[in-house]
């Protein structure tokens, strides 16, 4: 056994459960919820993600690929699982082996999961995607009718949903929902009319099944607000807690004459005696870095500025202006030391880019501990 670098994410289970009993409470007790847990659960390690959700009582889990259906199911997770963007052609097989369900939108999906059901004397739940203004995947709405006719040579395939993605979501007022979810309830009307009974209809990702719960809909998809993420665009939502949290420690303490610069490209240059922290963490670990410029941590509860630039496996600190600042401290990245708070949204604003993101860029070198 040898010391780890004390770099490291802390998963809190207890903030993920928080906010999924907030998004549960938040929806009519009948409509069920699908977990997503896809790329790893946003970076926060799908299987310890899912087996929390799962006892706290998710109804079904949402992955993009096959790879991440077979890693819960080998994990033990026994609830339904969605492939949300359909299966890659040769992959049936495994899915009806292994009793997953997927989006279809196109025929020879259909061919394909037909052919490996019967091969397997089994059945395939599927969930028909319309494309319904996303532009992504999905059937578009004139090619319902006929897509609808010809399910009817699939015996083996169930039609156990309905499902669209909104576009325009984190902006609920947003002309492009409703005029999505007017296509979505036209679509749903049609399965009906064609004799199909879809048990799940959905189109909410977190942010529309806290703008819209339920309505039309029997079952929500939320992603980023189980993982403490904003959901809108425009306001914040109170209540959801962050659930990942960065942390690593001041390896080595210096202190540096005026006119002394620090790190790659001499952007940071000592204007009065300084005292700099190394702390080994970097853009290798997922430590973006654009966050160079302006960027800060948290030491002993109180924000640092980032010195120079962000190296691929060191970050120099500004601590001149904390007391007491010692070897060993431990250094907050992402998440919340005493009262202060970094959020994924604040290094989102400074790289420019979305919460989804910056939890997903935390690298796989950096090991995750769940409290
Ligand atoms: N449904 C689908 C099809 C998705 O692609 C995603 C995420 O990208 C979600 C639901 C979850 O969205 P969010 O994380 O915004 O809640």
């Amino acid at each position: 056994m040898y010391a780890h670098r004390p770099t490291e994410v802390e998963i809190d289970l207890a903030a993920l459960r928080h906010n999924y009993l907030l998004l549960r409470q938040a929806l009519p007790p009948q409509v069920a919820l699908l977990a997503v847990v896809k790329a790893d659960a946003y970076g926060h390690g799908a299987v310890a993600v899912a087996r929390c959700l799962q006892q706290a009582g998710a109804d079904l889990f949402g992955v993009a690929i096959v790879e991440e259906a077979l890693e819960l199911r080998q994990a033990g997770i026994d609830r339904p699982i969605l492939l949300l963007g359909g299966a890659w052609p040769g992959q049936e097989d495994c899915l009806v082996q292994h009793q997953l369900q997927t989006a279809v939108f196109e025929m020879a999906q259909l061919e394909r999961l037909q052919a490996a059901a019967a091969r397997r004397g089994r059945r395939c739940a599927c969930h028909l995607k319309l494309d319904s203004g996303m532009g992504r995947l999905g059937v578009q709405p004139a090619e319902l009718p006929a897509f609808l006719e010809e399910w009817h040579r699939f015996p083996a395939l169930d039609l156990v949903g309905v499902m669209t993605h909104l576009a325009m979501a984190d902006l609920p007022a947003h002309p492009h929902n409703s005029a999505q979810l007017r296509h979505f309830a036209e679509a749903v009307a049609l399965v009906r009319q064609a004799g199909f009974s879809p048990r799940y209809l959905h189109a909410a990702n977190s942010a529309a099944s806290l703008a819209q719960p339920a309505g039309l809909c029997t079952l929500v998809r939320p992603g980023i607000a189980l993982y403490g993420g904003q959901p809108f665009e425009d306001q914040p939502l109170a209540g959801l807690q962050p659930v990942m949290h960065f942390h690593s420690r001041i390896a080595h303490l210096r202190e540096l004459p005026p006119g002394h610069s620090v790190s790659y490209g001499q952007l940071f240059v000592a204007r009065r005696p300084t005292r700099i922290a190394a702390v080994p963490v970097g853009y290798a670990d997922g430590f973006n870095r654009r966050l160079s410029a302006g960027g800060a941590v948290l030491i002993r509860g109180q924000r640092a500025p980032i010195a120079g630039r962000i190296c691929m496996d060191w970050t120099l600190i500004d601590v001149t202006d904390l007391a007491d600042v010692q070897v060993n401290d431990r250094v907050t990245l992402l998440g919340c030391d005493g009262d202060q708070c970094i959020r994924a949204e604040e290094w989102a604003e400074r790289i420019g880019t979305i919460a989804y993101e910056v939890f997903c860029q935390v690298s796989k070198r950096v090991p995750r501990h769940y409290l």
